[in-house]
């Protein structure tokens, strides 16, 4: 027999009680790009700490967000608290634990990335990571936050992927994270955004887009990403299991300039360009592959902006679940330096556009265009000699994210060249008929430390992988292709798979070793390339290349000189002599820098050898 339990602890069933941490947001004005924010801690400690982060995950640079929050102040009841700030984003309340803590404070909001908060009369976006103060000691607890329409224009929506807890018809009021980590994890979008859906593979899709016209083709966008997400989730889950989330956000903001993405557990926050995106009434090709549905023949920028949905969204496995070990749980108050962002990134780069090509988005040649695009990047980046893909995650946040004149000299992008180790091994592995890289990003996800559900892996765990799926170890080319500073080889790989590798006169800048932007009849160097002729002849970053002199030919006098606005006016002065002396400007200072013309360098180009071969590399494997 069971015994009753008492009936005093029958009776005092608890209440669901309101989480401990609680943020109120609300615009101060669209005018000042102020947000206000009201943070309650149910149970404060005597010394209460809180912190709000130095960088937001999947950005990896210190951004010291709390530059931007200002008028901290701290109230238990009416009575103001002692407030001290410890070190740049830390400060303490001495308080009343018997009684609920309460910090009001203002961020400044108008940066129209994805990565911190904006605000304005048109649109309003943040991330918790520059709005939310992380309370010391709970971060383990649920946080609520609290969103109101309060001083925003009328008819304003708001989107995010946290769970609903009382919301109105708009998306105003209250949403439960079970963490700070989620919390962070989810951005949140305000404004008049056009708002469609779909369902993918069971899961309700949301999609979102801030600053586009009437013009918009909706279905079309909704339609294409469906396809990339189904087939996404085929390709990690196969048909049998489900996704790991229950729901999915895409926010695009749709601006004049600007390209990026951020990724998060289950939403992701774009910007796009606004010619990029699909118009209604632009002329589609209908194949009947394609379903009721046809792909629209994507013009080169369409084909970038579903690149990066594609791209965000594969994240939403390779590094938000299967993540790097040193990303177990992030610390939001340094650097947290990982040698793994070849693969997180590189690979991800790697399956984007690959993704584009299985749903049919793009045909053969397009995707060998593509590809053709990222060799040339890396071979003409001498910062692939300076330092690893290994080397380059582990410094991301000194070096790649900090771009100035000499990166491409001492940095190489572990997203474009990760993304031809990603290829080597997948053509490798496919050539040797062990299997593909697709097995081994499922064989990663099943044997991580989470146990089949994705989760926190290191570069053995790769190398265990790729041994169980290709029958060998691959150690070699792990040390040689993500440890070392040689050449891959993309090139006789691609040639195997069915592509045909043309050689072609590289681009005049690349030739002379420079990066230039030529505006207004000015050409401004951007980089000087390490060993090329144009640091031979003494120019650097900074110059503007104002004219060219010959020295007179035999008999011929006097000097000729020309002034310059395009580098290809250089090449087509020069005629056939191989000397010049380049006339720059620099701090206002008019130098002679004596040029010795390079022979030819070369650039590669891909194209279509054999479709058969091709899309037997192309095609997805289980
Ligand atoms: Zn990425």
């Amino acid at each position: 027999m069971t015994p009753l339990p008492p009936v005093a602890a029958r009776s005092r069933k608890p209440k669901p009680t309101a989480p401990g941490v609680h943020y109120r947001v609300v615009a101060h004005s669209t005018q000042s790009h102020l947000f206000a924010i009201t943070l309650s801690i149910a149970k404060p400690a005597a010394r209460q700490r809180v912190r709000l982060p130095v960088w937001i995950p999947g950005s990896y640079l210190v951004r010291e967000f709390a530059q931007h929050l200002q008028h901290l102040r701290a109230l238990q009841g009416e009575q103001p608290m002692l407030l001290k700030q410890l070190d740049k984003n830390t400060w303490q309340v001495e308080s009343d634990t018997a009684l609920p803590l309460t910090l009001t404070y203002e961020v400044y909001a108008f940066d129209a990335s994805v990565r911190t908060a904006f605000l304005d009369a048109t649109r309003g976006f943040f991330n918790a990571t520059s709005l939310c103060l992380r309370v010391i000691g709970q971060e383990d607890t649920p946080h609520q936050l609290e969103v109101t329409p309060q001083n925003l224009p009328a008819g304003w929506q708001l989107a995010t992927g946290l769970t609903p807890q009382q919301v109105d018809a708009a998306g105003f009021g209250t949403y439960l994270a079970a963490d700070y980590d989620e919390l962070a994890d989810c951005p949140v979008e305000l404004g008049t955004f056009w708002s469609g859906a779909f369902t993918a593979r069971g899961v309700p899709h949301r999609f979102v887009v801030s600053g586009a016209g009437g013009w918009l083709d909706g279905a079309q966008l909704l339609a294409d990403t469906q396809r990339l997400c189904e087939a996404q989730i085929d390709f990690w889950h196969g048909t049998q299991e489900k996704a790991p989330f229950s729901h999915y956000l895409f926010m695009l903001h749709a601006s004049g300039e600007g390209y990026g993405g951020l990724e998060h557990r289950n939403s992701t926050a774009l910007i796009g360009k606004r010619t990029d995106l699909p118009r209604l009434g632009e002329k589609k090709a209908a194949t009947e592959k394609n379903g009721p549905m046809p792909a629209l023949k994507a013009t080169d920028g369409y084909t970038t902006l579903l690149g990066l949905i594609s791209h965000e969204y594969f994240h939403t496995w390779n590094v938000k679940r299967l993540r790097p070990a040193e990303f177990k749980r992030y610390n939001y108050d340094r650097e947290n330096h990982t040698e793994l962002l070849w693969l997180f990134e590189g690979f991800t780069s790697y399956y984007d556009d690959l993704f584009l090509r299985r749903t049919d988005l793009i045909d053969d040649a397009t995707y060998l265009n593509l590809m053709t695009k990222t060799v040339n990047q890396v071979q003409q980046t001498p910062g692939q000699r300076v330092q690893s893909v290994a080397q380059a995650s582990f410094d991301a946040w000194l070096k790649y994210y900090r771009i100035q004149e000499n990166t491409p000299n001492a940095t190489v992008s572990y997203y474009t060249k990760g993304a031809l180790v990603a290829l080597c091994l997948d053509l490798t592995l496919r050539a040797e008929g062990k299997g593909s890289l697709d097995a081994v990003m499922r064989e990663l996800w099943a044997r991580s430390d989470a146990g089949g559900a994705g989760g926190p892996i290191r570069e053995a765990d790769v190398a265990r992988a790729l041994k169980r799926v290709g029958g060998r170890a691959f150690e070699t080319e792990l040390r040689h292709w993500a440890h070392g500073t040689a050449d891959l080889p993309t090139l006789s790989l691609l040639a195997q798979a069915g592509a045909k590798v043309h050689l072609e006169k590289a681009p005049l800048a690349q030739q002379l070793g420079l990066r230039v932007s030529e505006t207004n009849g000015a050409i401004a160097l951007k980089n000087v390339l390490r060993g090329g002729a144009a640091e031979a002849a003494g120019m650097a970053a900074g110059d503007e290349w104002l004219g060219v002199e010959f020295a007179p030919d035999q008999g011929r006098q006097p000097v000729e000189a020309w002034r310059v606005n395009r580098l290809d006016e250089v090449n087509a002065l020069r005629g056939t002599r191989a000397k010049l002396t380049a006339l720059v400007s620099r701090d206002k200072r008019l130098l002679r820098c004596p040029l010795v013309w390079p022979e030819p360098t070369q650039a590669v180009k891909l194209s279509v050898a054999d479709a058969g071969l091709l899309a037997h590399w192309l095609s997805a494997a289980r």
